[in-house]
């Protein structure tokens, strides 16, 4: 049965990345059906509503989500955005954020030494709470006694759920990340689940780094790393450095999942990309990885696996974009990548 695919360009980079991914997914074979939808800023300024109920429901039905980037310098107030991609992790529980940084070619690596290089790790991010829920508030806004409060957020459930995961996708190690010397709250809560879900996972082996310590060691040899589980807030951080580590923000793919209902949106790591969207410029292989997670979660590793070596071999063979060093266009470089899957 074909799968149906809901299809969310948005803004900016996202809708020139996304029918990037698309051409590749048909390339490899990929039995889906793909339905686009208006959600966008044009659709908001228009209307003032960032997902209307009919667009909303299509979503909850789709087998899975295919995502661009959101955001639009015409709509500055925080409420797209809340209302489109973190409305869709939250309300779509979509608990992971799979962010993996996997080195195609050395010569997009920043680091010197090879034996270094071999970059190819996993950042698993809590992606439904921390400092992201929105919790606080501004009191005596705008004078010169205000104060403001943002708070972190953190359960039992999410914490537990989000650290299972990191064992269940770890190869050989699992590092958890956090800050609990500084935030003892919530890093209390965190060392407690953390322990306990280690002892109950003997086979991998485990370690825990404070946050700065994680970015420099990150920096230093990221080749240590296999499995990185953290909170909202770091894993954001520590993906975009991840991201840069395996030639910048074009290429570093991510997935946004429930793995007990199988809900999932793919989206590229960057955002909109302003100061070069819409001139051919932007590097569709974000967003082409992205879409080798999806049917890896739909099920297709094998296809996903096709789509992969076809990004690497035309990184390799310099077929890409001006970001790794190519001087193709992006429909050039999801051309190449395509290319390759029907050959
Ligand atoms: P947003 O507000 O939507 O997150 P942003 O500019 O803050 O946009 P990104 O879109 O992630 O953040 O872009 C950060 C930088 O990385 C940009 O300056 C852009 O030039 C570069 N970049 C992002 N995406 C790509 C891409 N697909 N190809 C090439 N360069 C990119």
């Amino acid at each position: 049965m074909s799968r149906h695919i809901a299809v969310l360009p948005c803004d900016g980079a996202g809708k020139e990345v996304v029918p990037e991914a698309i051409k590749v997914l048909r390339a490899a074979g990929a039995d889906f059906e793909f339905e686009e939808f208006d959600v966008n800023a044009d659709a908001y300024l228009r209307t003032g509503v960032a997902i209307p109920d009919s667009i909303w429901s299509e979503l909850e039905k789709a087998d899975a989500i295919l995502f661009g980037a959101v955001g639009d310098p015409r709509v500055p107030d925080p409420e797209y955005l809340a209302g489109v991609l973190l409305r869709l992790r939250f309300e779509l529980d979509l608990y992971v954020n799979l962010r993996p940084a996997k080195l195609y070619d050395d010569r997009l690596s920043p680091l010197r030494r090879e034996d270094r290089r071999s970059v190819d790790l996993l950042v698993v991010r809590e992606n439904t709470e921390g400092l992201y829920v929105g919790m606080g508030g501004r009191f005596k806004k705008g004078t010169e006694h205000e104060v403001a409060i943002q708070e972190d957020l953190n359960t039992y459930t999410g914490v537990t759920r989000i650290l299972e995961y990191a064992f269940e996708v770890a190869r050989r190690e699992v590092v958890m990340v956090d800050k609990s010397n500084a935030m003892t709250h919530a890093g209390g809560l965190w060392q407690a689940r953390w322990k306990e879900v280690a002892e109950a996972n003997p086979k991998l082996k485990t370690r825990h780094l404070f946050v700065d310590a994680a970015a420099m060691q990150l920096v230093k040899d990221p080749s240590q790393f296999d499995v990185i589980v953290t909170g909202n807030l770091f894993g954001d951080i520590l993906s975009d450095l991840t991201a840069e580590l395996i030639g910048g923000m074009g290429i570093a793919p991510s997935g946004n999942i429930n793995p007990r209902s199988g809900r999932g949106l793919f989206e590229p790591v960057h955002g909109t990309a302003p100061d070069i969207a819409g001139r051919g410029l932007v590097n569709p292989i974000g967003a082409i990885l992205s879409a080798s997670m999806m049917v890896r979660h739909l099920g297709h590793a094998d296809m996903s696996e096709a789509i992969e070596g076809a990004v690497e071999s035309a990184i390799r063979a310099g077929e890409c974009t001006r970001d790794l060093g190519g001087n193709l266009s992006t429909g050039e470089c999801g051309d190449a990548v395509a290319k390759r899957l029907r050959d």
